[in-house]
């Protein structure tokens, strides 16, 4: 299935929809639906329950998204957290320049990409893909470019040289995708932080920002929980909510939006062990995506070679989305850069004393951070398929299916009466409904025939259609239908409850 389809699939079927879209929308801003809300609240349980409640030394914190202004000068936010902007000035389009020179090495890999599947159609099994992309001269001066253009583009982003970013976009004849212009502007530094104001100080002093990440609200609030808790280090502490950031392009539905959702832990450590610390944090973070079922071939780390101020080691996990390898989720060692700089701002020691060492310290800090919207969309893109199926009457048709995660999926089971209108029917599938409701997120729907109400439950990804029909009168038994196998169980109603649990159970993925 295709990315559009992608996208009309999660509108039409209410995971989400465009903000404000009677006015035509708001760019970059969505709002989830009732079953995108389900997903999303099923996602961040999962995350939730195997940051926090599977690790005595992990605890929570919800934080406020807006926070002193100082803070945001202490974490670099206000100096350095811009993005390089540049315009066409024939299409007035605007671009970051880092992404269009990204965006031109991407085209070079698309032509590598093509020659080695052509070499592997004609090499068969013998293809060796590590040793055509080292000796094929086509290929070596191609992936040489490659690096070439990012080694400068890494070191015009690290010296912040604007001038040179220019450069670079005009040297490589970059032109506007919309347009074709290869006419530009400079290139200019953007601040992403969205800013408001009090409402009882003017000016400057009364500017406040919308958080860019959750992290700040952890290093703040690192003595108080600390205390609170009596957690020694290393110890953790996660925390999910807003962020927001005026990104310059903002494309590609929920994976770049102006307003999101984190999930953010920031682990307390003591010096010097942070290496250690960063392996574990990136297998772990690793396993707990593979944990739900996804391939091993759509994740891959990419280790940062162009360190962001703060850290001293980055790697993101990326996933295979529709438009190709992209960051899902980061895992950054941030060494004492926020904590350290916390304490010099306001002039409060944020240090902890550790009686193993029998000395003070500001710990050092190992993050994971992943957007819950990434997540969502990452999650939806491999389970959304169209397969061909036999129907009711055993003929091949086409369905749409949702293959989710049971743990994971808005609606754990349907509950349908064959057929409405009779009377008996209906109140045995009602009295199923009441039962089910509640331990599990269900539906009762009596509308249209059978096959096109399992379509639907298929669209949404419910693991399981339960199907009330005459013999349920006679021997209270049911038909359970499985969405991935197909296959139809006749069992008793008693039964149920343990059935559809031990398949949804998100303990299981926790367990693995
Ligand atoms: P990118 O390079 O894609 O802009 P980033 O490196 O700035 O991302 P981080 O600051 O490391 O991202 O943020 C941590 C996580 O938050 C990202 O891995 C991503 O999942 C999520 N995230 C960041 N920006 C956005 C956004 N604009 N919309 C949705 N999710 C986002």
């Amino acid at each position: 299935m295709d990315f559009k389809q992608l996208v009309s699939h999660c509108k039409e079927y209410g995971f989400i929809f465009q903000s404000s879209e009677v006015y035509d929308g708001l760019a970059a801003v969505y709002d989830y639906g009732p079953y995108g809300v389900e997903l999303k609240n099923n996602i961040k349980n999962y995350w939730w329950k195997s940051m926090v409640s599977m690790h005595q030394n992990i605890v929570g914190l919800d934080a406020a998204i807006f926070m002193h202004p100082k803070t945001w000068k202490a974490s670099g936010h206000v100096d350095a957290f811009n993005d390089p902007l540049v315009d066409n000035k024939d299409s007035n389009k605007r671009y970051r320049a880092d992404q269009l020179v990204e965006g031109y090495c991407d085209k070079i890999e698309a032509k590598i990409k093509k020659d080695v599947e052509k070499a592997r159609k004609k090499f068969g099994d013998s293809f060796d893909e590590e040793q055509f992309r080292t000796t094929n001269g086509r290929i070596v001066d191609r992936q040489k470019r490659i690096d070439d253009v990012m080694t400068q583009l890494g070191e015009h982003m690290r010296n912040e040289d604007m001038a040179g970013l220019k450069n670079l976009i005009v040297e490589l004849e970059i032109a506007c995708p919309e347009s074709g212009s290869r006419e530009w502007t400079d290139v200019r530094q953007f601040n992403l932080m969205f800013s408001t104001q009090l409402g009882n100080i003017a000016g400057e002093e009364g500017k406040l920002y919308l958080r860019p990440e959750t992290a700040q609200g952890i290093f703040v609030n690192f003595l108080n929980v600390q205390k609170t808790t009596r957690q020694k280090i290393p110890f953790g502490i996660a925390q999910i909510g807003k962020a927001f950031r005026n990104e310059i392009v903002a494309r590609q539905f929920i994976f770049r939006m102006r307003e999101f959702e984190q999930m953010e832990m920031q682990f307390f450590i003591p010096p010097g062990t942070e290496m250690e610390w960063y392996k574990y944090w990136k297998e772990t973070r690793m396993n707990w995506h593979a944990a739900l079922g996804t391939p091993a071939s759509k994740l891959r780390f990419h280790d940062h070679d162009n360190l962001a101020h703060y850290a001293n080691a980055a790697a993101d996990i990326e996933f295979e989305f529709p438009f190709g390898f992209k960051e899902l989720e980061g895992i950054h060692s941030r060494t004492d850069f926020d904590l350290s700089s916390h304490q010099e701002l306001s002039g409060k020691k944020l240090q902890y004393f550790d009686p193993e060492r029998n000395e003070n310290y500001v710990p050092y800090v190992v993050e994971t951070s992943i957007g819950c919207d990434r997540m969502f969309l990452a999650l939806v893109s491999q389970a959304l398929q169209e397969e061909t199926v036999p129907d009711a009457e055993g003929k091949e048709s086409t369905r749409i299916v949702m293959k989710i995660h049971p743990a994971l999926a808005p609606v754990k089971v349907a509950v349908l009466p064959l057929l409405k209108n009779k009377e008996a029917l209906t109140k045995a599938a009602k009295d199923v409904f009441d039962q089910l409701k509640l331990k599990f997120n269900c539906q009762y729907d009596e509308k249209d025939a059978i096959g096109r109400r399992y379509r639907r439950q298929d669209a949404i990804g419910t693991p399981y259609c339960v199907t009330i029909d005459f013999d349920t009168l006679e021997d209270n038994t049911v038909t359970i239908r499985d969405r991935d196998s197909l296959k139809q169980e006749r069992v008793a109603i008693d039964q149920l409850t343990s059935i559809i649990s031990e398949k949804i159970d998100i303990s299981q993925v926790l367990a693995s």
